[in-house]
C-alpha cells in the first residue's frame, strides 16, 4: 500500500501537468472527456497519468481500485489518495 499524498495545482489539474512522484490531485472539470476524470496521479518513479471511471473506483477513505498499474514503467501497487473526498 502507498499513500499518495494531495499536490494541489494552480489552476486545478489538467491532463498535460505533471505531479511530484506519489501524489495525486483533482482534475479540472471543464477539461476535455471530464466525465471520466476521476484524477491525475504520478507514480514512484514520476509518471503522471490520469485516473479515470472507465478503469477506477475511488473509496471514501481515497483507496483506489482495482491496484494503481503505471502505463509507462512496472509500478504497480495498492494506492490510497490521502485527502481524498467525493
Ligand atoms: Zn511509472
Amino acid at each position: 500500500m502507498a499513500d499518495f499524498t494531495r499536490h494541489e495545482l494552480h489552476p486545478r489539474g489538467r491532463i498535460d501537468h505533471t505531479l511530484p512522484p506519489c501524489s495525486w490531485d483533482y482534475l479540472d472539470p471543464g477539461g476535455k472527456d471530464w466525465l471520466d476524470n476521476l484524477a491525475l496521479a504520478t507514480c514512484g518513479n514520476g509518471h503522471t497519468c490520469r485516473i479515470v471511471s472507465r478503469v477506477h473506483t475511488i473509496a471514501a477513505d481515497g483507496t483506489l481500485r482495482p491496484s494503481y498499474v503505471c502505463p509507462y514503467c512496472s509500478y504497480h501497487t495498492t494506492v490510497r489518495f490521502v485527502g481524498w473526498h467525493q
